[in-house]
């Protein structure tokens, strides 16, 4: 399968404190990745230097073999990597509709009707077509996630990045959004997950990503990973997650 994301040696520091510390990960088309780890690890900071967000400052971040750094790159990904944040953020004074079609219409040129036939598509795929003209102001954490998933496919992505996509969620509205993650994997979207989900991560991944202090400490197949990890620090902290 061809390489959609690849990082060498990887590195960004804010002042003198070290956040990513030689970074190598290639994603395939289709594959689904999990990366996990404690809180300060470099998670959110990994997932945003691939679509740019964070701009790293060593080593070199490739999506579909154009170099993130280079304007055209940066282009690239902006249009090419769907993005799925842990609040959401979905534009407040837009209806839910509006929220879909913006970026297809601005950034893709279509037409206001095949945005809204595409964006409705998508909404009903994720099984919230009928809220389509509330803002998402009237809707659940776990609607306006669903809605913020839809949005990203709006842009037919090449590629999906969750950054905790359920931690800012109730408990009861986590099983709805898991299972539309679930679907789109199913369909066969390649995607970088950040989670703690350990039950979506068995289930979904193909490999589990452990990062620790800036650095990608361990990978392995969630069977491996979650019944017989190597490194202590994935222990530990697969001892304190469950
Ligand atoms: P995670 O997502 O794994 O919790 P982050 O990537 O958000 O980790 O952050 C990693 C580290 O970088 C944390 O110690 C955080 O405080 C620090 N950090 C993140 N953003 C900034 C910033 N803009 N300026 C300075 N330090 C930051
Ligand atoms: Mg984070």
């Amino acid at each position: 399968m061809s390489e959609i994301i690849r990082l060498d040696n990887v590195g960004k520091h804010y002042d003198d404190f070290q956040v990513l510390q030689g970074i190598n990960l290639s994603v395939r088309q289709g594959e689904k990745i999990v990366i996990c780890g404690p809180s300060g690890s470099g998670k959110s900071t990994l997932i945003r230097c691939i679509n740019r967000l964070n701009p790293h400052d060593s080593g070199t971040i490739t999506v579909e073999n154009q170099d993130v750094a280079t304007k055209s790159g940066g282009d690239h990904v902006r249009r090419e990597v769907g993005m799925v944040f842990q609040n959401f953020n979905l534009f407040p004074h837009l209806t839910v509709l509006e929220n879909c079609t913006l970026a297809p219409m601005k950034v893709r040129g279509l037409s206001r009707k095949a945005a809204e036939e595409l964006a409705l598509r998508y909404l009903n795929r994720v099984h919230i077509g009928s809220q389509a003209h509330k803002k998402p102001g009237q809707l659940s954490g776990g609607q306006q996630q669903r809605v913020a998933i839809a949005r990203a496919l709006c842009m037919s992505p090449k590629v999906m990045l969750f950054d905790e996509p359920t931690s800012a969620l109730d408990p009861e509205m986590v099983g709805e959004v898991l299972e539309v993650m679930t679907e789109l994997a199913q369909d066969g979207m390649t995607m970088l997950c950040v989670t703690h989900e350990m039950g979506f991560a068995r289930k979904v991944a193909d490999r589990v990503v452990f990062m620790d202090a800036g650095q990608i400490v361990e990978t392995a197949s969630p069977a491996e990973f979650f019944d017989n990890p190597q490194h202590p620090r994935t222990r530990a902290f697969l001892s304190q997650i469950r």
